[in-house]
């Protein structure tokens, strides 16, 4: 726990630097990664370290200042929406409708690694609330 905490913050140190990230290399498929929904937007594709038996991260394309959800300005209102419609497209494709979560891990104090807004889509277990 203290080691995912210190791995936060050191993230965080990077985190508005506008510097890539790793998901710069999935989205341009320099490094692999497990795609469940894709357009001209966004991609969806498997988490590497699932937390459920389904969790897929969905992200824009396009960072544009979106490091996390707290950056967010008014010209970022249509890629939100966009975002939550294709969790939406995820968890049907994934068969989880009847039950799923969305969450967004914002700064290192919630733990966030990866400093390009990504949404997780949780689902295929009974799953528990409040969640770590
Ligand atoms: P945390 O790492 O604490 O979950 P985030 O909310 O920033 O924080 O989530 C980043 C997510 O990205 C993690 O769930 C991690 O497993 C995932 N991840 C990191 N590298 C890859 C990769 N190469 N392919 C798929 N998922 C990845």
């Amino acid at each position: 726990k203290s080691d995912e905490e210190a791995a936060a913050k050191v993230a965080a140190a990077y985190a508005d630097s506008g510097g890539p990230t790793i998901f710069d290399k999935i989205i341009s498929k320099e490094i692999p990664s497990t795609i469940i929904y894709e357009d001209e937007k966004v991609l969806a594709f498997r988490d590497i370290n699932p937390q459920a038996p389904v969790h897929v991260l969905v992200i824009p394309k396009l960072r544009d200042g979106l490091t996390q959800l707290g950056k967010a300005e008014p010209r970022h209102e249509d890629i939100l929406g966009h975002l939550f419609y294709a969790a939406k497209i995820v968890a049907e494709k994934e068969g989880i409708l009847d039950g799923f979560r969305v969450v967004i891990n914002n700064g290192p104090t919630a733990c966030q690694s990866v400093y390009h807004l990504h949404l997780h889509v949780l689902g295929g277990r009974q799953l528990k609330w409040p969640p770590g």
